[in-house]
């Protein structure tokens, strides 16, 4: 059984001589891009056994050359009017990766670190993990370095406007179908949708998704990521006789992903013990009280140091070291749901130390390749957020099928639909990796499963 990632493997000299050339390439063409490196990485360096099989059948065709090359990057210019008169400008992407199985699909973020690595990385996991889902979608991302954190409802919406102006040019539902991510909730979704329809002056519902319910939004949107998230770490658990149950949890960050992954956990009977921003995380040893948390995050869109004035016994723990204050919490199962690299091989360690059996990424790439490495090889279960998290993009694809549909699914048949397709991810994964020699090296299992059946795709449709 290989229950590594074999990350160093590859980049030290895999038997694959055309996975080493690839990676070369990606690295000399790509200097300036980290992010997008680490995912590269991390991909390639788990197809070993499928290139070794496949050489003869893909180098021809450049299948890795064009696989990690984007179909089309777009960057553009958001000026935009503040509330005090003054003229200010964002840089704006969108990145169309790879449409072979359907229109480029996957999420806008709004945050001050966004740049072109980033968004080269999100649109990259993005084509692999809509492969994931069954579902007719390719890969793409896409936002802004706009920091929407203090901004005026006006701000947000006169920003979105001027997003969306550029934007519009780009995108329809049989093109590019954007969401929310980091930064881009239902407000967002909103200005930016009503800015679409009066640009093109058709309603054309399912060109983005995460739209209110009022206007063509699908019940179960809001949730789905983070009940994804514990349906597939329930299948998981269960496959390596576990369960959720009696079991205490860590979730890092306090957004959409967070908020309904601790909902769905508490509902399976764990007990959640913190949540984080990035300043800081709560520590509740009785169990997170939710709907205070959702106070805070979706109403009054404050700080998660607040649930303390509500929960006094609570207590507080700032950032202030190398390791987010939450990964030093003794936890049996962790759900990062916040950004990338969040753990590094430290909080690995430590994580591991204090006894941690599983990792669930709600966020995309929250741990470096290195803490994967680790936790892999010392025995903690790893969920991969191109699978793991990919309830949301899933939930979207069913949002746009309701607008195809004219038609509207109940809150249960999206979820139960939901839960089908998260079971389903996991069985394609652990497949993949059993067959490969992975054992429940699930990372791996899910790069597998989800390039087989882009690696098709891409044959099929030629050199393009
Ligand atoms: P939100 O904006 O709703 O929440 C983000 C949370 O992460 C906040 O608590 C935020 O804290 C924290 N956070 C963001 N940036 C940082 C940072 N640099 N350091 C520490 N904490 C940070 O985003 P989502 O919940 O939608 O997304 C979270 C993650 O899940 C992202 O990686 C996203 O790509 C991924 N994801 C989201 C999906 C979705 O459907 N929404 C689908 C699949 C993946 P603060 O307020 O302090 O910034």
């Amino acid at each position: 059984m290989n229950n590594s990632c074999t990350l160093n493997g590859t980049q030290n000299g895999t038997k694959s001589a055309y996975l080493n050339e690839i990676i070369n390439l990606a690295a000399s063409k790509n200097p300036n891009e980290p992010e997008f490196l680490q995912a590269v990485k991390e991909v390639l360096g788990t197809l070993e056994p499928v290139i070794l099989k496949h050489e003869e059948e893909y180098k021809p065709i450049a299948l890795l050359e064009r696989i990690i090359e984007p179909e089309r990057i777009i960057s553009f210019r958001v000026p935009w009017i503040d509330d005090k008169g003054q003229a200010q400008v964002n840089r704006g992407f969108r990145v169309q990766f790879n449409g072979t199985l359907g229109p480029y699909k996957g999420g806008l973020r709004f945050h001050p670190t966004v740049n072109q690595s980033i968004m080269k990385f999100l649109a990259f996991e993005q084509i692999f993990k809509n492969a994931l889902t069954g579902l007719p979608i390719g890969g793409g991302k896409g936002g802004s370095d706009f920091d929407p954190k203090g901004k005026s409802d006006n701000e947000i919406m006169r920003f979105c406007q001027s997003f969306m102006t550029e934007l519009q040019k780009h995108i329809g539902q049989d093109v590019d179908v954007p969401a929310g991510d980091i930064g881009v909730g239902g407000r967002e979704i909103g200005y930016l949708f009503g800015q679409y329809r009066r640009i093109k002056n058709n309603y054309e519902a399912g060109v983005l998704t995460g739209k209110g319910l009022d206007y063509g939004g699908s019940l179960a949107r809001k949730e789905a990521t983070g009940y994804g998230l514990i349906y597939f770490m329930r299948e998981m658990l269960k496959a390596n006789s576990m369960e959720l149950k009696g079991k205490t949890v860590i979730i890092s960050g306090s957004g959409n992903v967070a908020i309904y992954a601790c909902e769905k956990a508490q509902e399976y009977g764990a007990n959640v013990v913190a949540m984080s921003d990035s300043n800081g995380c709560i520590y509740d040893k009785d169990g997170i009280k939710l709907d205070i948390v959702k106070e805070i995050k979706e109403v009054k869109r404050g700080r998660i140091k607040e649930y303390k004035d509500s929960v006094p016994s609570a207590q507080y723990m700032e950032n202030n070291g190398e390791i987010p204050a939450v990964y030093t919490i003794k936890a049996d199962i962790v759900l990062p749901c916040a950004t990338q690299n969040d753990i590094n091989i430290n909080a690995a360690k430590v994580l591991t130390e204090n006894g941690a059996k599983a990792v669930g990424e709600g966020a995309n790439m929250p741990c470096t390749n290195e803490a994967v490495e680790y936790f892999l090889s010392n025995g903690v279960l790893v969920a991969p957020g191109k699978a793991a998290n990919a309830g949301g993009v899933a939930t979207s694809a069913l949002e746009m099928c309701q607008n195809s549909m004219r038609y509207f699914w109940s809150f249960d048949e999206v979820d139960k639909k939901l839960d089908g397709i998260m079971t389903n991810i996991f069985a394609q994964t652990k497949k993949a990796a059993e067959e490969y020699g992975y054992g429940n090296n699930y990372v791996a299992g899910a790069n597998i499963a989800a390039f087989r059946k882009i690696a098709k795709g891409m044959k099929s449709q030629g050199l393009i």
